[in-house]
């Protein structure tokens, strides 16, 4: 005897039924043959909603009693050939018409019970069986129709009602010793079962899986097989985790545990009944029979994950229950079970504090409120007397489960996937892990599951490569120059480091852009523009343009980053390639929530320095990155390089450098006017050039520079401030009125201000640079003092910063280990392709951490 079961979706269209028939055709020759069938998809929803609504007085019932009729009456006219019809197509009719006639009572009386539920969600898998039996017989297949309700015997549960195994195997075995009962194949309805009174009850939601086990056991069974709309058991749902792989083999214990844990795939209570009798069971996929789909069978396979597959169950509550008083009260936790078990409220998970002064239990959302009556009521006394508090209600939490057997012999697992968890801050409100070290499980918040469940399933079974998600502000001369080079370069990522960076989102000022799948990055063409040839993906700018506008006010950015906060993406990098308040001020909102920020823009870092501690210490305890190495020296590695020496140890006592691509540019090419430029010309020519921020006094008024000196003296390990630091700026205070617009013409004004700075240098024969310093007496820690300042000086031709040319910056760091030589970071400090490797470089760094 083999049993094969169907389930919803395999019998939901008459095209799944005919792979159905051509499956079990090719079987039954063989070996007789059990096949089990689930009603067809979404029936028993509609049937759980007819009945509400007929007991509800609402007429709409009728509504959807015609629906159900014509979805059965379509069936039988597209399965079988004409001359077959009439006779299912009457037994369809007859069904119909009793589920109208229990209807009307429905109606007229008001009464809902879940026994008349049952008894209407009975018709879901007598509908489908019979039609598919007909279908067979057409076929001209030796088969019969069998009545589960005369032989799977329950208690009164009604919705979920327990087998009575031994009056059930003793009727079925009967049944098949019958020698007027032999047949090649026995079409039977699954779910559906009755008590001892002849009422119909039924199994449980997903419960066909159920019925086919209980005749697999019953006739001790050759195989179970469990024919479904995937490819096996999984190693995580695929509707949570789109990486899921099928496991080829699992244990029935590693299968129960993660159905027990919520893999719909199979129903929790299959499994016992086969596991006793050593039936092995086969996981299918009705739509793509070829594949070898799983096995569940006694043995573990060994294989070299640690873990066999992740399970979440979503709608949970945890119920807690605390007080001083806990271990005086004898029979605690029994008298605590049998109060929930009295309600058949089902336990998911326990975990008990060491200290014994609290347990909490895991629960169903729907058995809240009546556990927690039935608990308050249990120790009502106890409560009174204030041994315990009343019972804790958390709700809006799931439960999250690792499985294996192998476990065991992996230390560590746990470790790991707290460390992940935690690494995206992902807050856990409880931990259970089961005596026999086959599950490991967490609660955490409902919104969290998702996010958790991709992370777990990375770090444990996607060795291959790790998915970054990144956000990206600004899509300017940087933000475009990035998104090119992503573009590019993520093949050599995938395959170098193993990271797969998506771009999920894109934002300008005014809109955004997002494909939580990773944003089409269009396709490069080397020779120029793509956009006339239609055949092409629409590249990400266009994409962005044709975006729906949203909110185009200020707030755009907000709306961007509530959006990123909402999508709760693991690995999450929002990257800022503006100069903009607003968008900094976002920073702390995704910090504290794990996302790394990469930041090109100077505002963070160089903003009161209360402020950027709390970010960094943000970034510390959510384990997040904040990476801000183009803050100072566009793409050079001197962020990283002053980190790299303090972590090693080492002090800076000097920082000596030129730090404005800007400045250096506009100094290195005004000549005073010989050559005709006016100092205005030059730095117009700087910006069209795209080496200035976007208003250019902020490079030639030095703020910038301040701030770059700041950064750095801040991450010598220096509270300075703004304030602190000495400007002497060589721009006069009337270019600072009015407009950019003004201030071309205020510095064409100025004119001979600036000649006679450039005449005075070249006449000591000096050139003219403007120059950072920092420095800190760190060696008389008594009166350790910091100071740093900035402005214009005359460089003579024997030091380092004569020599720099073009937009180029050189920083000196003077440290301890650097005392008379300092180390020289020098190079192109301005310009989009390096300002974004800088940015793109602080990406992986944050991918990486
Ligand atoms: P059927 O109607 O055939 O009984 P179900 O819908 O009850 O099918 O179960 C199959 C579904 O279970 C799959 O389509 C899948 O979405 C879901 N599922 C959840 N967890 C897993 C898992 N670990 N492996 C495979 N499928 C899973
Ligand atoms: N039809 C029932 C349900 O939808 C039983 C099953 O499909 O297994 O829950
Ligand atoms: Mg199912």
């Amino acid at each position: 005897m083999q049993v094969l079961k169907f389930g919803g979706s395999s019998v939901g269209t008459t095209e799944a039924i005919s792979k159905v028939i051509a499956i079990v055709k090719a079987r039954v020759q063989k070996t007789p043959t059990i096949v089990v069938v689930s009603a067809m998809s979404g029936v028993t929803d509609q049937l759980i909603l007819l009945t509400q609504t007929a007991a509800q007085g609402n007429e709409a019932y009728k509504t959807i009693i015609q629906s159900l009729a014509e979805k059965h009456e379509d069936a039988v006219l597209a399965l079988l050939p004409a001359s077959q019809q009439s006779k299912t197509l009457s037994i369809v009719k007859e069904l119909i018409l009793e589920i109208e006639s229990h209807c009307e009572g429905l109606y007229v009386q008001n009464e809902f019970s879940l026994r008349i539920q049952d008894q209407l969600m009975s018709y879901g898998e007598i509908l489908s069986s019979k039609i598919i039996a007909a279908a067979f017989e057409s076929e001209g297949v030796d088969q019969v129709w069998m009545d589960a309700r005369a032989m799977i015997k329950t208690n009164n549960t009604y919705s979920s009602a327990v087998v009575d195994k031994t009056l059930t195997n003793q009727s079925i075995q009967q049944y098949f010793s019958n020698p007027a009962h032999q047949h090649a194949l026995y079409m039977a309805p699954g779910f559906i079962a009755s008590n001892a009174a002849g009422h119909t009850t039924t199994l449980g939601r997903g419960g066909s899986d159920y019925t086919a086990a209980i005749y697999a056991a019953a006739l001790s069974a050759s195989i179970l097989e469990i024919w479904t709309d995937v490819s096996g058991m999984m190693t995580a749902d695929p509707r949570i985790v789109a990486h899921a792989k099928a496991i080829p083999k699992i244990s029935y214990h590693e299968a129960m545990e993660l159905s027990h844990f919520g893999a719909k795939i199979i129903y929790p209570p299959t499994i016992q009944p086969v596991m006793q009798a050593h039936i092995p069971i086969w996981i299918k996929n009705t739509f793509e029979p070829e594949h070898p789909g799983t096995l569940i069978e006694i043995a573990s396979a060994k294989d070299d994950h640690s873990i066999r597959g992740i399970s979440s169950i979503k709608d949970i509550c945890l119920l807690s229950l605390e007080g001083a008083g806990m271990v005086a009260i004898p029979g605690f936790t029994k008298r605590l079970f049998d109060a929930l078990a009295k309600k058949q409220i089902g336990i998911i998970i326990i975990t008990q504090s060491s200290s014994e002064h609290s347990i909490s239990v895991g629960v169903s959302i729907q058995d809240t409120h009546l556990a927690k009556i039935a608990v308050d009521a249990e120790f009502e006394e106890e409560i009174n007397t204030q041994l315990l508090e009343p019972l804790i209600i958390e709700k809006e939490l799931s439960i999250i489960a690792l499985v294996g057997e192998q476990m065991r012999n992996h230390p560590g697992v746990s470790g790991k996937m707290f460390t992940v968890l935690g690494a995206n801050g992902i807050n856990i409100r409880a931990i259970a892990q089961g005596s026999s070290e086959k599950n490991i499980t967490a609660v955490i918040e409902a919104q969290d599951v998702h996010k958790a469940m991709n992370l777990l399933h990375e770090a444990f079974f996607e060795t291959a490569y790790k998915q970054v998600n990144v956000y990206i502000a600004g899509v300017g001369n940087v933000g475009s120059k990035l998104i090119e080079q992503i573009k590019l370069q993520a093949i050599n990522l995938q395959s170098t480091l193993r990271l797969q960076i998506n771009i999920v989102g894109i934002a300008n000022s005014k809109k955004h852009l997002i494909n939580l799948k990773g944003i089409d990055l269009g396709h490069y063409n080397l020779s120029g523009s793509n956009k006339s040839d239609s055949s092409y993906a629409q590249d990400w700018s266009d994409q962005l343009a044709a975006a729906s506008s949203g909110n185009t006010h200020a707030g755009a950015i907000q709306d961007y980053v509530a959006s990123i906060l909402d999508h709760n993406l693991p690995n999450s990098i929002f990257v800022d390639v503006t100069a903009n308040a607003a968008v900094a001020d976002s920073y702390a909102q995704l910090l504290s929530k794990g996302i790394s920020v990469v930041a090109c823009n100077k505002i963070a870092c160089s903003s009161p320095y209360a402020h950027y501690a709390n970010l960094k210490s943000l970034a510390q305890n959510h384990h997040a990155a904040f990476l801000f190495e183009t803050n100072v020296g566009a793409g050079l590695p001197i962020v990283n390089t002053l980190n790299d020496l303090i972590l090693s140890g080492d002090t800076i006592h000097k920082i000596e450098a030129v730090l404005s691509g800007t400045l250096n540019f506009v100094f290195n090419h005004y000549a005073g006017g010989t050559d005709g430029k006016t100092f205005a010309q030059v730095v117009k020519q700087a910006q069209d050039a795209g080496y200035t921020e976007p208003d250019p006094r902020l490079d030639l008024g030095g703020t910038d520079v301040m701030r770059k000196i700041l950064i750095l003296a801040r991450e010598a390990g220096h509270p300075l401030e703004m304030e602190d630091i000495v400007n002497e700026s060589f721009l006069p205070a009337s270019c600072f009125n009015g407009s950019v617009a003004d201030f071309y013409i205020e510095l064409e004004k100025q004119e001979p201000h600036f000649k006679q700075l450039y005449d005075a240098a070249a006449a000591a024969g000096c050139k003219l640079k403007f120059i950072a310093k920092f420095e800190s007496n760190a060696n008389d820690k008594m009166n350790e003092k910091a100071t740093a300042k900035v402005g214009l000086q005359h460089i003579q031709p024997s030091l380092d910063f004569y020599h720099l040319y073009g937009k180029d910056n050189l920083v000196l760091f003077y440290t301890h280990r650097y005392p008379e030589q300092p180390l020289v970071i020098k190079g192109a400090g301005a310009g989009a392709d390096v300002t974004a490797s800088g940015v793109f470089a602080d990406i992986n760094r944050a991918a990486r951490a």
